[in-house]
């Protein structure tokens, strides 16, 4: 595909409520949507980097200057695939979320292009994905069980809630009590513990979770494979796996029994795709993370979470869940489920008023014909 420019659109879109984390608070999801322009085709995607690099090294800031000092650079604008992106940007190091937000672009632009549906071309088999729903770290019990019960009512087939150290047991145990065995309920832990904390996670085992996500630190797969052996609640791995190589080490050395897949983190969606192979290849239950997408990365989430494979339900809500207004036309809950979208590419747009009311500036990178 040609393409003349590509254009990285800022936002900043309110959260209906401050989603709290081990790794901190965010109250505004500041991003940036990039938009690939060719003569024949125009495509989209979100770069998922938060504000601040807290919880992952890359930053918004930061990953729109990659993209436009040093990614774009590396483009052959008269002949651009998205399958020859990772080896385009091999001279750069790192930088998953920003080469993924490109890459989404390319892929979407290729897609319309072709006439199909981003969820054919990955290979998906499904046309509705069930939603699982993430609960931020709560002020209380009482205000956990409010917020818990009111997604369980919205229909969400499956929660996840944030937990830190001394911040665990009892919210796991009000919710399991409340809500019984039947809720489908799992933890994050965002990297809060260490292996000295194994007697704490292990009273979490009578619970009957889903499995345990990212406990310790992201390198360290060692501690993992201990603790694996320490506790009967299954491991997920989120921030280690960075590659369709991580997944395969992390998994081999008994580090995780089950795999989060954002594909942000790991470069793009079709390393993820990659990841997702792997997982089948060895029998590994998978499910598809977020990052508070807009309804630009949530439409491409939706799509690769409709492959077979994707075992569980993912973090994939509805955009009620966190914008009152979201970039695009809302994705909805429809039995607890979210529906593939069907048109062409990613199968969404940016919405013009929603882009001009929460949009905060516009970069324009222009490639000389040839
Ligand atoms: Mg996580």
């Amino acid at each position: 595909m040609r393409i003349s420019r590509v254009e990285l659109h800022r936002f900043g879109l309110p959260l209906v409520s401050p989603f709290r984390s081990s790794a901190g608070t965010e109250t505004v999801r500041h991003g940036f949507l990039v938009r690939v322009v060719g003569p024949d085709a125009e495509g989209w995607g979100e770069c998922v980097a938060e504000g601040t690099p807290r919880y992952a090294s890359e930053y918004s800031d930061g990953a729109h200057e990659v993209i436009t000092r040093f990614l774009l650079p590396l483009l052959d604008p008269s002949d651009v695939r998205a399958a020859d992106l990772a080896e385009r940007f091999a001279p750069v190091p790192g930088h998953r979320m920003a080469k993924a937000a490109v890459e989404a672009a390319v892929l979407d632009a290729e897609c319309r292009l072709a006439g199909v549906s981003l969820a054919e071309r990955l290979g998906a088999v499904r046309t509705r994905v069930p939603a699982g729903v993430a609960v931020g770290l709560q002020p209380s019990l009482s205000e956990l069980l409010d917020v818990v019960g009111e997604y369980v009512r919205q229909g969400y087939v499956r929660v996840k809630l944030k937990i830190e150290p001394g911040n665990d047991i009892e919210p796991v145990r009000a919710v399991r009590e409340h809500f019984g065995d039947g809720l489908a309920l799992q933890v994050d832990a965002n990297q809060a513990y260490s292996l000295a904390d194994a007697d704490r996670l292990a009273a979490l085992d009578p619970f009957g979770l889903q499995l345990i996500e990212q406990p310790l630190g992201e390198h360290d797969r060692r501690g993992h494979a201990r603790l694996a052996q320490l506790i009967t609640t299954p491991i997920c791995l989120d921030e280690t796996i960075t590659s369709a190589v991580d997944a395969e080490e992390c998994i081999a050395m008994g580090a995780c029994r089950v795999v989060n897949v954002k594909p942000a983190r790991v470069g793009g969606l079709l390393e993820a795709v990659r990841i997702r192979n792997v997982c089948v290849a060895a029998g590994v239950d998978l499910w598809c993370g977020g990052m508070l997408e807009t309804g630009i990365g949530r439409a491409a989430n939706v799509a690769l979470a409709a492959l077979d494979g994707f075992t569980l339900p993912g973090d994939l809500s509805a955009s009620n869940r966190y914008f009152a207004q979201d970039l695009t036309e809302p994705f909805v809950l429809d039995e607890g489920h979210l529906q593939v979208p069907r048109g062409v590419g990613i199968g969404v747009e940016p919405l013009v008023d929603s882009l001009s009311k929460y949009g905060s500036g516009r970069t324009v990178v222009s490639f000389n014909a040839q």
